[in-house]
C-alpha cells in the first residue's frame, strides 16, 4: 500500500452513502438511511424530486399499475394521509405525491438538484468511492447507490434528418413544464408505445392534423379509467397491511388470483368469458394471466392476441388501418402492453391517420416533415414516443470504475451481469435500485423499489453491525444468479420479442433479457434467503478480516423446482417402500394424466420374438416422408418398473426432433426375471430390429441405440455386445442419464441422495430387484466396467441433480479415452427424471433439442430441421 493511500485508509468519506436519483428509489432509500443513522447524500439531475413523474409530463401520461397500489406502503401513516383520486392517477397527481412524501419526511434537505453524477470511482485502498457531479464537486463515500431509474434515459431520435427539422420538436420523456398547445397544428407522432398510445388521443384532440407513424403496432386494452374499482379500495380498506403484505408475496406485486386453467384445452365460451372480463377490468395483471399458459404457450397465446385483435376490429372502422394497427410479429405481452383511453377510436377520427412504417418506412426527416417511401407529410410540430435505453441506460451512462480500474460499461458491454440486479462482481459497496436481474420492469415498480431499498438498508445495517465495511458478490453466485435469470426467461415467450427488454429497441445493445422474470414473490423469497444464509454469495470485509459463504441461491431450472414442491405437497409414501406390482400400478396412475407428447405421423404398435416370448413395441413415425433413420429406445424404470409405453412423451419427441423412427421395445423385468433376462431382450430386439429395418420404414445403415436410465444402461451394454458380435452395425448410441456403474459410491450420489425423485435408496431398490450382488461388475451390468474401445459414436446426457451423473459423466470420459466420439449434455439444474416429462418441464426442451441436433448429426441422411 502507498504511504498516500495508507493515510486515506483512516480518512473517514464525506457521508456513508450517495443516492443518485429522487425518485419513487431515492427518496424512499434516503429515508431509511437517515432513520438508519446513515449521513447520507442524494444527487438528482432534475431541479426537483419526482423521477419518471418529473420527466414525462406530456399529455395522457398515468400510470398503468392500479394506484392504490402503485404507492409506498412502507408508512400506514402516510397512506392515511393521502388518498389518490383515480384507478390511474395522472402524472401531476403522482408527482404531487412523491413531492408530498419528500416535505413529509424532509428529505429534500439532503439533496442537491439539478447535479449529475458523472463519475465514480472505487479507491481500494481507502474503502470508499470518490463522486464527481456535474456542479464539480468531489464527494467520498463509503456506498454508491443508483436510485438511477429503469426509464430515465430517452433513447434518442435516430431517424435520419432529425436534426434538420425546423418545427416544434418534443420527447414525451422530456415534455415542457408549461405544457403544449397543439391547436391548429400538423402533428406527427413517432412511435407506439405506452407513452404514445397514451398521448396520441389527446394530442389528437387539439391537433388540426394527426400523422401517428408506427413501426410496430402494440396491444393496447382500455383502461377504464374512474374512481378506483370498489372491491379492491375495500380489501385495502379492511386490512391495509394484510393487502400490502399480498402485494409483496404476488407474482406482479399487485395482490391477485392466480390461475391454474391453460388456453388450450379450456372451452371456448369459459376462455371467451375469462377474456371479456379481463378486457372489462383493464389491468394488466388481469390480461396477462387470463391462462396460467398464456407467457409460455404460444397456441395458448394466440387466443389472447386474437381476442385483442378482434377488438381492434370491431373498434377501428377502417379495415386496413385496424389491420395494421394489429400486433402478428409478436407474442402477446412480450413487449409491456398498454392501458389507453379511447386510442384505437382515435383512428375513426377524419383528421387522424396512421403511416404504417412497415410498409412506407421514412426516408428522411426534412425541415419541414416526414418523408416515407411513399408521401411527404409536412408537419409543424414532432413528437418522439421513441422509448428509453431501458435497464442500464442510466448506469452505463455515468463513468463508474471499479476495483481493478475497468469501468462498469466495459464488464457489460456484451450484456448486464449482476447479483440479484443489486450488485455486480468487482464493483465492492455499489447498488443499483432495480437493477438489471430484478423484477423491475416486469413489476409494479413501487412494490419493487420497497423491496430493493429495504434489502439494501437492512444490508447495510448488518454490516455496521458486524463491524464491516466492504461487501461485494463472488463471481460463483453471480454467474449462478445471471444463469437461472436466464433460465426463468429461456421458458417463457419473452426471449422470442424485438422488445425493450430485451435491448433491441437501441441499435448495438447486447440482445439479453434484462429483468428477472421469476416473480416479485419469487425474488422476495430469494433475497430473504441470502440474508437468512448469511449473506449468501457475498464477501464481507472490515478491520477484523473477511467473511463468505459462497454459493448459488437457486441452481434448479424454476419449472422442475415447482415440480418437485409439488411432488412434495403430495406426501408421497417413499418409492422403494412399495413392492414391484404396486410401485408399477402407481406410476401407470401417475403416468395417466401427464401429457402424451408432440404429435407424431403414426404410432404403430407390434410384437418381436425375444429368447423368451413375445416382446411389445410401440413405434413412432415422423410425419415427414420416410425412410427414416431408426432409433431403437430402451425405457427407463429400474430394471423393474416401466414398459414400451411409458416413456412415451419422450419417444415422441424424439421421434419429432430428430426426425427418425423410435421403436421402443419393453423387455423382462426383475424381479421376476432377473439380470441378465433384460440384456438378452434387448440384445435380441437389436438383432431384430436391424433385421427388419425396411418393413420398419427405416434406412438401412442408419441405426443407433437410445435408453433413457436403466434402458440407457441396457443401450450402452447391448452396443458392447453388437461390437464384440460383429453386428449389427451402429450409427450411435444415446445414452439418456444412463446407469453405467453398480458402486453407488460418486460425489453425485451423496449430493443427490435424497430430494430429487430418484433417491439412492430408490437406486439401491433397483439394483436389489434387478441383479445378484455378485454379478453387478459384469461389464453386462456396469458397462463402464467394459471394454470401450472401438464403439459407435455416443451422445452421453447426465442432469446436474442425479445420484447418476457422476457415472454419466465417467463414462463419457471413459469413451473418449478409448477413441469414441462423444457428444456430452451436460443439463444444468435438471433431475433424473425432469428431462423426461416433456410438456411438464418446458426447461427440458432446449436439451432434448440438443440432443436431437447431436443425433442428427450422426445420421446424415435425417432431413435438416
Ligand atoms: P426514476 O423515477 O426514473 O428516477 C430516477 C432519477 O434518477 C431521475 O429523476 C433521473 O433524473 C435521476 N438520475 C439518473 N441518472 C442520474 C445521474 N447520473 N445523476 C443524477 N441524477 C440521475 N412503473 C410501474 O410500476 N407502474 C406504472 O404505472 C409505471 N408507469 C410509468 C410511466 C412512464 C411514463 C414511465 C416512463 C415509466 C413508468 N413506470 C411505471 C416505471 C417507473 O419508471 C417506475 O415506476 C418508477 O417511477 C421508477 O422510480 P425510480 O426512482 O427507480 O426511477
Ligand atoms: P417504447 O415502449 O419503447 O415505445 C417506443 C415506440 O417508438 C415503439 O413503438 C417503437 O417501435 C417506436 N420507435 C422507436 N424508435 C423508432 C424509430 N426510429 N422509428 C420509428 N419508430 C420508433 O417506449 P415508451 O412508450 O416510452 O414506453 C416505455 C416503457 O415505459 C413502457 O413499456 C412502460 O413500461 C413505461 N411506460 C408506462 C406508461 C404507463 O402506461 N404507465 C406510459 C409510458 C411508459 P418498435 O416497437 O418498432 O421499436
Amino acid at each position: 500500500m502507498t504511504e498516500a493511500a495508507a493515510q486515506q485508509t483512516g480518512r473517514e468519506p464525506d457521508v456513508d452513502v450517495v443516492v443518485v436519483g429522487a425518485g419513487f428509489a431515492g427518496l424512499y432509500l434516503l429515508h431509511r438511511l437517515r432513520a438508519a443513522g446513515f449521513r447520507a447524500r442524494g444527487f438528482e439531475a432534475a431541479d426537483d424530486v419526482g423521477g419518471t413523474w418529473y420527466w414525462n409530463r406530456y399529455p395522457g401520461a398515468r400510470c398503468d399499475i392500479p394506484t392504490t397500489d402503485y404507492t409506498f406502503g412502507f408508512d400506514p401513516e402516510l397512506e392515511r394521509e393521502w388518498t389518490w383520486s383515480e384507478k390511474y392517477a395522472q402524472q401531476p397527481e403522482i408527482l404531487r405525491y412523491l413531492q408530498f412524501v419528500a416535505d413529509r419526511y424532509d428529505l429534500r434537505r439532503d439533496i442537491t438538484f439539478g447535479t449529475r453524477v458523472e463519475e465514480a470511482a472505487w479507491d481500494d485502498a481507502a474503502g470508499l468511492w470518490r463522486v464527481r457531479t456535474s456542479g464539480g464537486e468531489t464527494v467520498t463515500s463509503r456506498f454508491h447507490v443508483m436510485a438511477t431509474g429503469c426509464l430515465s434515459v430517452p433513447k434518442q431520435p435516430d431517424i435520419e434528418g432529425a436534426d434538420r427539422f425546423r418545427g416544434e420538436v418534443h420527447l414525451t420523456s422530456r415534455w415542457p413544464h408549461e405544457g403544449v398547445d397543439f391547436t391548429g397544428k400538423r402533428v406527427a407522432v413517432i412511435g407506439t408505445g405506452s407513452s404514445g398510445i397514451q398521448s396520441i388521443p389527446l394530442i389528437a384532440q387539439q391537433a388540426a392534423e394527426l400523422t401517428v407513424f408506427q413501426r410496430t403496432p402494440n396491444f393496447s386494452i382500455p383502461a377504464h379509467n374512474g374512481p378506483a374499482p370498489a372491491a379492491r379500495v375495500e380489501r385495502l380498506a379492511a386490512d391495509r397491511a394484510a393487502y400490502r403484505e399480498a402485494g409483496r408475496w404476488s407474482r406482479m406485486g399487485v395482490p391477485g388470483e392466480a390461475t391454474e386453467l391453460t388456453g388450450v384445452g379450456t372451452p371456448e365460451d369459459v376462455r371467451r368469458e375469462r377474456l371479456e372480463a379481463a378486457w372489462e377490468a383493464g389491468e394488466l395483471q388481469v390480461i396477462t394471466s387470463v391462462f396460467a399458459d398464456q407467457g409460455t404457450n404460444p397456441e395458448s397465446n394466440e387466443i389472447v392476441a386474437e381476442f385483442i385483435r378482434e377488438k381492434i376490429r370491431s373498434i377501428v372502422t377502417d379495415p386496413e388501418t385496424a389491420e395494421a394497427l394489429s400486433p402478428r410479429d409478436h407474442y402477446f405481452g412480450t413487449k409491456r402492453p398498454c392501458l389507453d383511453t379511447g386510442y384505437y377510436a382515435t383512428f375513426n377520427l377524419p383528421h387522424v391517420r396512421l403511416v404504417d412504417l412497415r410498409t412506407t418506412p421514412i426516408t428522411t426527416i426534412t425541415e419541414t416533415g416526414i418523408e416515407t417511401t411513399e408521401e411527404s407529410v409536412e408537419i409543424d410540430a414532432i413528437v418522439y414516443a421513441t422509448g428509453f435505453d431501458a435497464m442500464t441506460g442510466a448506469l452505463v451512462n455515468v463513468d463508474i470504475t471499479g476495483r481493478d480500474g475497468g469501468t462498469l460499461a466495459e464488464k457489460w458491454a456484451d450484456g448486464p451481469s449482476t447479483y440479484l440486479g443489486l450488485m455486480t462482481t468487482g464493483f465492492p459497496n455499489f447498488f443499483a435500485i432495480t437493477g438489471p436481474g430484478s423484477p423491475s420492469v416486469l413489476s409494479n415498480m413501487a412494490v419493487s423499489i420497497e423491496q430493493h431499498v429495504d434489502w439494501v438498508a437492512d444490508c447495510l445495517i448488518d454490516l455496521r453491525d458486524r463491524g464491516m465495511t466492504t461487501i461485494e458478490p463472488t463471481p460463483q453466485a453471480e454467474e449462478g444468479w445471471n444463469r437461472h435469470a436466464a433460465d426463468c426467461a429461456a421458458i417463457t415467450l419473452h426471449p422470442t420479442a424485438n422488445s425493450w427488454y430485451m435491448g433491441a429497441n437501441v441499435p448495438g445493445k447486447p440482445r439479453v433479457f434484462y429483468p428477472y422474470i421469476g416473480g416479485v414473490d419469487g425474488y422476495r423469497a430469494v433475497a430473504d434467503e441470502v440474508r437468512e444464509r448469511d449473506y449468501l454469495g457475498f464477501r464481507m470485509s472490515g478491520p477484523d478480516g473477511e467473511r463468505c459463504t459462497d454459493g448459488v441461491v437457486r441452481r434448479l431450472q424454476p419449472d422442475v423446482s415447482a415440480v418437485l414442491e409439488a411432488m412434495a405437497q403430495l406426501d408421497l409414501p417413499p418409492l422403494e417402500s412399495m413392492p414391484p406390482e404396486q410401485l408399477r400400478a402407481f406410476m401407470d396412475t401417475l403416468n395417466a394424466d401427464r401429457p402424451q407428447g408432440p404429435d407424431v405421423g403414426e404410432v404403430r404398435d407390434g410384437v418381436l420374438l425375444g429368447p423368451a416370448g413375445d416382446l411389445a413395441y410401440r413405434l413412432f413415425r415422423p410425419a415427414s416422408p420416410g425412410p427414416h433413420p431408426v432409433v431403437l429406445y430402451f425405457h427407463g424404470g429400474g430394471w423393474v418398473i416401466g414398459d414400451q409405453v411409458s416413456d412415451e412423451p419422450l419417444c415422441r419427441d424424439l421421434c419429432v426432433r430428430a426426425d427418425a423412427v423410435v421403436v421402443s421395445v419393453d423387455y423382462r423385468h426383475g424381479p421376476e426375471a432377473r439380470y441378465p433376462a433384460a440384456v438378452e431382450d434387448a440384445e435380441a430386439a437389436l438383432h431384430w430390429v436391424a433385421a427388419h429395418t425396411g418393413e420398419l420404414g427405416g434406412l438401412p445403415d442408419q441405426l443407433v441405440v437410445a435408453g433413457w436410465s436403466a434402458g440407457a444402461n441396457l443401450a450402452a451394454v447391448v452396443a458392447q455386445r453388437a461390437r464384440d458380435a460383429g453386428g449389427p452395425a451402429l450409427r450411435g448410441q444415446l445414452l439418456i442419464t444412463p446407469v453405467t456403474d453398480s458402486t453407488m459410491a460418486t460425489g453425485s450420489y451423496r449430493e443427490n441422495a435424497e430430494g430429487y425423485v430418484l433417491t439412492a435408496g430408490v437406486m439401491r431398490y433397483f439394483w436389489d430387484h434387478y441383479c445378484d450382488e455378485d454379478r453387478r461388475s459384469e461389464p453386462a451390468a456396469s458397462p463402464l466396467r467394459g471394454r470401450l474401445d472401438d464403439l459407435p459414436p455416443a451422445i452421453v446426457v447426465t442432469a446436474e441433480f442425479d445420484p447418476l451423473r457422476d457415472e454419466g459423466i465417467a463414462y463419457a470420459e471413459a469413451l473418449r479415452a478409448a477413441g469414441v466420439p462423444v457428444e456430452h449434455v451436460n443439463a444444468h439444474g435438471h433431475t433424473h427424471t425432469s428431462l423426461s416429462m416433456v410438456g411438464v418441464v418446458l426447461s427440458g426442451a432446449r436439451f432434448r433439442a440438443e440432443i436431437a441436433a447431436h443425433l442428427r448429426a450422426l445420421l446424415p441422411e435425417t432431413a435438416p430441421v
